[in-house]
């Protein structure tokens, strides 16, 4: 018998994310998972569980539900105060998104609100956008830094999303994104300095990946290079915002240097996307910050044939998309650029996971990955991005234990 402290059980289908002959989301009809500390030890069909499970602890009955790992969202800035609606009201009557970064707008004002926002009440404003993340059924988010941009409001940042992981279930891998912009009113080989010499140096131990954003409105191809070849040294792995609003070497330098993910990609041509998936990194493609800066479509086809795994991101952020949500991204996804149900499903579990270096652990179920998963009233997994804008997250479990909202 197989001990376990948690079982799920009467999942109507149960992806498990785990391809099978003929099944890419490897299906279980009326399936049941059980776990023990947070992981999966036992899956299978509901009906052999009782003889091969020993199970002292909560059942879940998901009640002929769907059942999927819990989502995985690659791209994501949940630290931040203050608010850009009125930006947003602006490029809806036509602003244009780089006209918005000029002065003390744009990412410059959200630096401002950061910085002067007390620990707690950046603490207290993240805790809320990570219970969202939950509501929606993400169980794992990558997230920035990059609204402090100095030494003081980066190390708060950190603080935060440290705080916010002995909190709640989230499971929380940081991104030092000190290479977001340059501050306003700072200058750019000083700023540049003190990233390299003090920034990178000190935020290692607290981050997982470090990120650049290589495009017209924060650094140049030279500096992504140098900024990122110092973070790979010091040891931390990468991803990068690469080609969103411009053309640019963004996708070669994520390549070049082996980063995780390279992500956005609007302009990536189809030599950098052969690149980057001879270089085995993961496009994360953030379909909510795509369509309100109105960006062109993703090279999709170049993806599809180089065989380039493409994750779906929230990109949640104050100025391009402030959505927790990945089903909604999933659903933006395959409206507006024709990916397939399948192919959205795909990029918000194992590729996600993938770029995170979680394959195998997170955006799947199996024995030893983590038990987390969410229940959605939704007919097939396939149907999740049909309802669009719509919640449809039943339960959430995260590390074995069902979360309950606020
Ligand atoms: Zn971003």
């Amino acid at each position: 018998m197989i001990h376990a402290d948690f079982a799920l059980r009467h999942a109507g289908q149960l992806a498990t994310m785990m391809p099978n002959e003929g099944d890419p989301l490897g299906r279980i009809s009326d399936g049941a998972l059980a776990a023990r500390e947070g992981r999966v030890v036992w899956i299978g069909e509901d009906r052999q569980l009782e003889d091969q499970v020993d199970l002292d602890g909560d059942q879940l009955d998901a009640a002929g539900a769907c059942v999927l790992p819990g989502l995985v969202d690659a791209h994501t800035h949940p630290v931040f105060a203050g608010s850009r609606a009125d930006e947003f009201a602006e490029r809806v009557s036509g602003a244009e998104y780089q006209a918005q970064q000029s002065g003390d707008r744009g990412i410059a004002r959200t630096v401002r609100a950061t910085r002067e926002a007390d620990a707690a009440t950046l603490l207290a404003l993240t805790e809320a956008r990570a219970n969202r993340f939950l509501v929606n059924g993400t169980t794992t988010i990558e997230a920035k830094t990059g609204y402090g941009l100095d030494l003081l409001n980066e190390a708060k940042s950190f603080d935060v999303l440290r705080q916010l992981a002995a909190r709640l279930p989230l499971r929380i891998v940081p991104t030092f994104l000190g290479a977001h912009v340059v501050p306003a009113n700072t200058d750019r080989a000083a700023y540049l300095r003190a990233l390299m010499e003090e920034m990178l140096p000190a935020f290692k131990a607290q981050a997982v990946f470090c990120d650049a954003w290589c495009d017209e409105p924060a650094f140049t191809s030279s500096e992504t290079r140098a900024i990122l070849g110092r973070a790979k040294a010091l040891g931390y792995q990468l991803r990068m915002h690469a080609a969103q609003l411009a053309p640019g070497e963004g996708p070669e330098i994520a390549a070049e240097l082996g980063a995780r993910s390279a992500d956005h990609l609007e302009f990536a041509t189809p030599a950098q996307v052969k690149a980057l998936a001879a270089a085995g990194t993961v496009a994360v493609l953030c379909p909510g910050a795509n369509f309100t800066t109105h960006g062109p479509r993703p090279p999709i086809e170049a993806m599809r044939d180089a065989k380039l795994p493409m994750a779906i991101a929230s990109d949640l952020n104050p100025g391009t998309s402030n959505s927790e949500s990945l089903p909604h991204a999933m659903s933006l996804a395959c409206v507006a650029w024709g990916l397939t149900p399948r192919e959205a499903l795909l990029g918000a579990t194992v590729h996600a996971a993938r770029s995170l270096g979680l394959e195998g652990r997170a955006g799947c179920l199996q024995p030893g990955s983590f038990a987390d998963c969410v229940v959605l009233d939704v007919e097939t997994p396939e149907a999740i991005p049909y309802y669009v804008g719509v919640n449809r997250v039943l339960q959430t479990v995260a590390g074995g234990v069902v979360w309950r909202p606020w």
